[in-house]
C-alpha cells in the first residue's frame, strides 16, 4: 500500500522545514562558540604576554632590591673615603648568594655597561678577564668627593632566577598592585623560566594544554634568559576550551535528536497513514468479499426456488454454486474469527500427533471440488510414512485451505496445483505450489503482513482480503515452525509449511499443549 505522491512530498517538505532550520542553527551555534572560543584565547594570549613582561621586570627589581640590601657598608666606606679594598672587603660582609665581591674603581668604569633599573643606575659587564663567565652586576657607590666606582658581585643568573623564581612569582607578583587581573589569576597561570637553548630553568606550577603561553625576554644581567607565561588546567581558559568542545557536541546531540525525531516521526507519520489506507482498503476489501458470495448465492436460490432452469443437471450446478460459495463465505468468516482471536492471544491450539497425509486426504475431500470446478488439474503427493507432526490439525487443514485457495486466485492459464510433503530431519514440510502468477522478489516478505496485498500488475484485479498469509504465517509460528516461499514472478510460487515432528519423549509429558498466540 503506498502513500499518494502528492501527501509524499508534503511530508518530505516538513521533514525539509524542521531539518534545515535545524541544522543552519546548530551550525550558527557552532560558528558562535568557536568565535567566542577564538576571542578568549586572543585575549588570554595578550594577558600572558603582558604578564610575561611583569614577571620578567620583577625578577630584574628583584636583583635590584637585593643589590641595594646588601650595598650600604660598602657605600658607607666609599663616603667615608675608604679605599678600593676597605670597600671590597664591606661588599665581601654582606656577599650572601653572589659570588666573589667586587670593587670597580671609576676609571675602569668604562669596560662596563650602565643599566636603569627602577630609576637605579645599576652597573653590569662580562667578567673582563675572562676568568668568570658569569656577569658582574653593581650599583654605583658615591664617595665623599662624587662617584668612586661601581660595587657588586658576579653571579651566576641561572642559579639566581632559579632560586628565586618561586619567590618572585608568589610573593611579589601576587601582591603587586599593578599586576593585571590579580592574585586569583596568577594562581592559575604557570610560570617558567628558559635559558637561552629553551631549556627550563624553573618553573611555578605546570603548565596547562592551551597555546596560549606567551614568553618575554630578559634584560640586562640576564640577557637571553626568557619567562614564559601559561594558563594551567584550572585556569578560565583551559575549561572554556574544554567547554568549546563540549557545547559543540551537546549542539551536535541535540541537533542528531532533532533530526531523529523529525526523521521517525515523519516515518510513524507515513506509517499511520499507510495504515489507515490499508483499513480503509480492508473494509472495502471484505465488503465486497462478502457481498459477492451472498448475491451469487442468493441468485442461485431463487432460481432454484422459481426452478428456472432449462436442463435438470442445471439443478446439481446451481446447488454446487451454492456450496461453493457457502464455503468461500464459511472460509471468509474463519479467518477473519481466526484473525481477531490470533490477535487478542485468544488463539489456542490442541497440539497431537498429525498425520499430514490425512490432514491433506481430509481437506482434498472437499477443496478438490472447487479445485475442479474452477478447472484446476492438482496433484497430491504426500508419503504415506512420514512422521508424524506436533500440530494442531484443524489449523494446518484451515492453512492448507488458504494455501490453496491462493494458489487457485493467483493463477491464470495454467491452472496446475501440486501439494507434496517430505520429512526434513526434525521437522516435516508440507508445499502447494502452483503455475500462476508468481510474486516479486521485494514484496515476498511483505505478503505475510497483514492486510498487505500486492496491488500491482496481474494481481490487481483479483479481489482479496489480505489476511489469508498472515494467519498461515502466525498459525505456523505458534507451532514452532516457519512458512517459506519460492516464486518467479510469471512462473509460478510455492509455499511452504514446515512443523516441527512430534517427539514422544519431549512432547509426551505436556497436559495441556497451547502455543499462546497474537501480535
Ligand atoms: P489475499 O489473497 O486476500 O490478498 P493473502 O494474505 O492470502 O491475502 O495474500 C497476500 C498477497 O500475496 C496477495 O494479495 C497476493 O498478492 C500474494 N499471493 C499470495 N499467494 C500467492 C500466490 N500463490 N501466487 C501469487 N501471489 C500470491
Amino acid at each position: 500500500m503506498a502513500i499518494p505522491d502528492f501527501r509524499r512530498n508534503k511530508l518530505q517538505l516538513i521533514g525539509v522545514a524542521v531539518a534545515l532550520p535545524a541544522l543552519v542553527l546548530a551550525s550558527v551555534g557552532i560558528a558562535l562558540t568557536m568565535y567566542i572560543a577564538a576571542e578568549i584565547e586572543t585575549e588570554s594570549a595578550r594577558y600572558n604576554t603582558y604578564l610575561a613582561e611583569q614577571v620578567t621586570e620583577a625578577f630584574e627589581q628583584e636583583l635590584l632590591a637585593r643589590l641595594r640590601e646588601a650595598i650600604p657598608p660598602a657605600e658607607e666606606v666609599a663616603r667615608a673615603g675608604g679605599t678600593p679594598e676597605q670597600i671590597r672587603r664591606a661588599l665581601a660582609s654582606r656577599a650572601r648568594e653572589f659570588e666573589a665581591a667586587h670593587f670597580v674603581p671609576v676609571d675602569e668604569l668604562n669596560g662596563y655597561s650602565l643599566l636603569v633599573v627602577d630609576q637605579q643606575l645599576l652597573v653590569f659587564g662580562a667578567d673582563p678577564s675572562g676568568r668568570r663567565q658569569h656577569p658582574f652586576a653593581a650599583l654605583m657607590l658615591n664617595g665623599p668627593d662624587g662617584v668612586v666606582g661601581a660595587g657588586g658581585w658576579w653571579f651566576n643568573p641561572r642559579a639566581f632566577l632559579a632560586a628565586h623564581l618561586k619567590e618572585v612569582a608568589q610573593d611579589r607578583l601576587t601582591s603587586n598592585p599593578r599586576m593585571y587581573g590579580g592574585i586569583e589569576s596568577v594562581r592559575n597561570l604557570s610560570i617558567q623560566v628558559l635559558d637561552a637553548r629553551g631549556n627550563e630553568i624553573g618553573r611555578v606550577r605546570d603548565p596547562g594544554g592551551t597555546n596560549t603561553g606567551r614568553a618575554a625576554e630578559m634584560t640586562g644581567p640576564f640577557e637571553g634568559f626568557r619567562v614564559l607565561i601559561t594558563p594551567t588546567d584550572r585556569a578560565a581558559v583551559a575549561w572554556a576550551g574544554r567547554f568549546v568542545w563540549i557545547e559543540i557536541a551537546f549542539i551536535v546531540l541535540m541537533s542528531s535528536v532533532l533530526l531523529a525525531a523529525t526523521f521517525f516521526g515523519l516515518r510513524y507519520a507515513t506509517r499511520q497513514i499507510e495504515l489507515a489506507q490499508i483499513k480503509t482498503s480492508f473494509l472495502s476489501n471484505v465488503t465486497h468479499e462478502l457481498k459477492t458470495p451472498i448475491a451469487v448465492i442468493r441468485l442461485a436460490a431463487e432460481t432454484l426456488e422459481m426452478k428456472r432452469f432449462s436442463q435438470p443437471e442445471d439443478e446439481d450446478k446451481l446447488l454446487r454454486t451454492v456450496m461453493r460459495e457457502t464455503e468461500r463465505l464459511s472460509q471468509l468468516v474463519t479467518n477473519i474469527l481466526d484473525f481477531s482471536r490470533l490477535e487478542s492471544g485468544q488463539r489456542a491450539f490442541q497440539f497431537a500427533p498429525v498425520d499430514l497425509a490425512e490432514v491433506v486426504e481430509s481437506t482434498m475431500e472437499s477443496f478438490g471440488l472447487r479445485l475442479e470446478d474452477a478447472g484446476f488439474h492438482y496433484e497430491v503427493a504426500v508419503p504415506n510414512d512420514l512422521p508424524p507432526a506436533r500440530a494442531d490439525a484443524q489449523a494446518i487443514s484451515h492453512c492448507l485451505i488458504n494455501l490453496l485457495d491462493n494458489a487457485m486466485k493467483y493463477s491464470r492459464q495454467r491452472k496446475e496445483v501440486k501439494i507434496t510433503a517430505a520429512a526434513r530431519g526434525q521437522f516435516v514440510s508440507l508445499s502447494v505450489a502452483d503455475r500462476g502468477i508468481g510474486i516479486e522478489p521485494s514484496q515476498q516478505q511483505r505478503i505475510f503482513e497483514k492486510f498487505v496485498r500486492v496491488e500491482t500488475g496481474l494481481v490487481h484485479d483479483v479481489k482479496g482480503t489480505g489476511l489469508g498469509l498472515s494467519l498461515v504465517d502466525q498459525i505456523i509460528r505458534a507451532h514452532h515452525g516457519r512458512v517459506e516461499v519460492v516464486s518467479t514472478p510469471g512462473e509460478g510460487s510455492i509455499f511452504t509449511l514446515i512443523l516441527p515432528v512430534w517427539s514422544a519423549g519431549r512432547d509426551a509429558p505436556r497436559p495441556s499443549p497451547q502455543a499462546p498466540t497474537g501480535g
